[in-house]
């Protein structure tokens, strides 16, 4: 590890500092203070996402795997707050080693929370849950009190996780909360994740880069934010008195039509003459009407989500044009083995 210790404020761990929501997160924390260490996959380059933070924070490589060297981690930073946001996120990935999914993504988790017990219980813990494991939901829209019904190896894995945070709290007496998080999306999304896929494509398409893009499913509907709103909710749960869980959502529906129409839109061009179905694309299994109730956090947290779908959507086109005509380095690669 290395890096400076300012004198005052709070210390904040973060594992996946290197994903989207790490790097959102740890500059909210380090706008109001924080001392920010993360944690990032070994043998990594510092991840692009956090280059332009990297002489702000510290960095350790500790392997999720091994409880023991979390434990010596804790002891070594002393921290306050720890965010678990590490794990491979890419649903259709998921499938293929979902032995692997569920060390990282579901027993991580417990490993973490157990070294908190063992070292510092007063240490308060966020857990990066997902609307996933509502699955197959059974009930429309989703809140926290609605049943868990996973439907991939992801949401599985993210079920175990979310139910060992909910033990920690209820069975040991941690401060351990688990933010069920609907999808949330920014230019720093990965270029696999439908989202920046499109806005990746209205970008090139409008620069004469390229004429067609290929899809999966238009139809399928998904509850989208803004990844920089969704980053404050998770560290409003670890300011409040008592630790809770809660839905993190839009509460709207839009369905990946409406997604490669506002992109392409805002280029001035038309999507249905661009964009192609490939029936690889479509998924086996998919989630249905996954739309979040963010009541509890709009109630207890003050939360709203500041940023619309359009206005999202437009602003992922931007980044992206402007990417491409600066020829800037590239945010948002595919993860190792995803899909
Ligand atoms: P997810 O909600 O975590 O699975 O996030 P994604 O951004 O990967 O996908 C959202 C939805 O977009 C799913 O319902 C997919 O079936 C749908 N979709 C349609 N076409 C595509 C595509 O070409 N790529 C991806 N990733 N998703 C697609």
């Amino acid at each position: 590890m290395t890096g400076v210790v300012p004198a005052l404020g709070r210390t904040a761990l973060i594992t996946g500092i290197g994903g989207q929501d790490g790097s959102y997160l740890a500059e909210h924390l380090l706008d109001k203070g924080y001392r920010v260490v993360g944690v990032v996959r070994r043998g990594s380059a510092v991840p692009a996402r956090i280059a332009h933070i990297r002489s702000r924070i510290e960095l350790s490589d500790v392997d999720l795997l091994d409880e023991g060297r979390i434990a010596d981690l804790l002891l070594a930073v002393r921290p306050q707050e720890v965010y678990n946001l590490a794990g491979h996120s890419f649903v259709p990935s998921s499938w293929e080693r979902s032995d692997l999914m569920a060390d990282v993504t579901g027993l991580a988790p417990a490993r973490l929370l157990e070294a908190i017990r063992t070292t510092d219980p007063a240490i308060r813990f966020y857990q990066a849950s997902t609307s996933e494991i509502f699955g197959n939901a059974l009930e429309s829209p989703q809140s926290e009190t609605t049943p868990v019904n996973p439907r991939n190896p992801y949401g599985a894995a993210k079920a175990f996780a979310h139910f060992s945070t909910v033990n920690a709290r209820e069975g040991l007496g941690l401060f351990a909360v688990s933010g069920i998080l609907y999808n949330h999306e920014s230019p720093r999304r990965g270029l696999e994740f439908v989202s920046r896929k499109v806005t990746d494509a209205a970008a090139r398409i409008s620069l004469g880069m390229a004429d067609s893009l290929a899809m999966g499913n238009l139809d399928a509907q998904r509850d989208w934010g803004f990844a920089g709103d969704y980053i404050r909710a998770m560290w409003l749960m670890l300011q409040q008195d008592a630790p809770r869980d809660y839905v993190i959502a839009s509460g709207t529906l839009h369905s990946v039509r409406d997604l490669c129409r506002v992109a392409f839109a805002h280029m001035g061009l038309d999507y249905e003459r661009h964009v192609k179905i490939d029936p690889s694309l479509v998924r086996p299994a998919e989630t249905v009407r996954l739309v979040g109730d963010p009541s509890r956090a709009r109630r207890d947290l003050g939360w709203e989500p500041a940023m619309l779908f359009d206005h999202l959507i437009a602003m992922m086109v931007d980044a992206d044009v402007e990417r491409y005509r600066n020829g800037r380095a590239h945010v948002g690669q595919p993860e190792p083995g995803a899909g």
